[in-house]
């Protein structure tokens, strides 16, 4: 017999799913994630990207990390600071990359070399005085911290390599 739902979701696109916030239940961090929530990463060349998407998919999933606290992108499987600006990343609800004077997108600006992120309305051309712009400023600086750092120690590990 065909089993047919009773709530009907909308789904507009398939990156819904790392919005939503899931609830507590999962064990700490360890083996057991890299298991579960592993496979997903498994062909990345970063490896420190890696385990940051697994950690933080175990946070997520446990409670103890908010989706917009993340530095790391399960969706894209990159620091979020490097898809940050896909229109995947506007939360209308919650107002990240949104100016809700304007109802418009905001954009955002990230500088690898200086390091410097700004968010600006697409209409206005003024940065969301949010809590949510303020989040993704900081997550973003994060992220390109832990991404710089990754790269420093890739060069240093391939320098290593090639000595011996
Ligand atoms: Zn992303
Ligand atoms: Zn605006």
């Amino acid at each position: 017999m065909e089993v047919k739902p009773v709530l009907v979701r909308t789904r507009p696109e398939r990156a819904d799913g790392p919005r939503h916030r899931r609830y507590p239940g999962a064990s700490p961090s360890g083996a057991t994630e890299v298991l579960r929530f592993g496979q997903r990463y498994a062909d990345l060349c970063d490896r420190r990207l890696a385990d940051r998407l697994i950690l933080e998919d175990a946070a997520e999933e446990s409670g103890e990390l908010s989706v917009h606290e993340r530095i790391t992108c399960h969706f894209h499987r990159r620091w979020v600071h490097e898809c940050i600006s896909s229109p995947v990343h506007v939360i209308i609800l919650t107002g990240h990359r949104w100016c809700r004077h304007c109802e418009a997108e905001a954009s955002v600006a990230v500088d690898e070399l200086t390091g410097s992120v700004a968010v600006t309305c697409t209409r206005c051309r003024r940065s969301p005085g949010t809590a949510a712009t303020r989040q993704i400023l900081r997550t973003c600086h994060a992220s390109l911290v832990a991404a710089r750092e990754s790269r420093r120690a890739q060069a240093a590990e391939k320098r290593t390599t090639t000595a011996a």
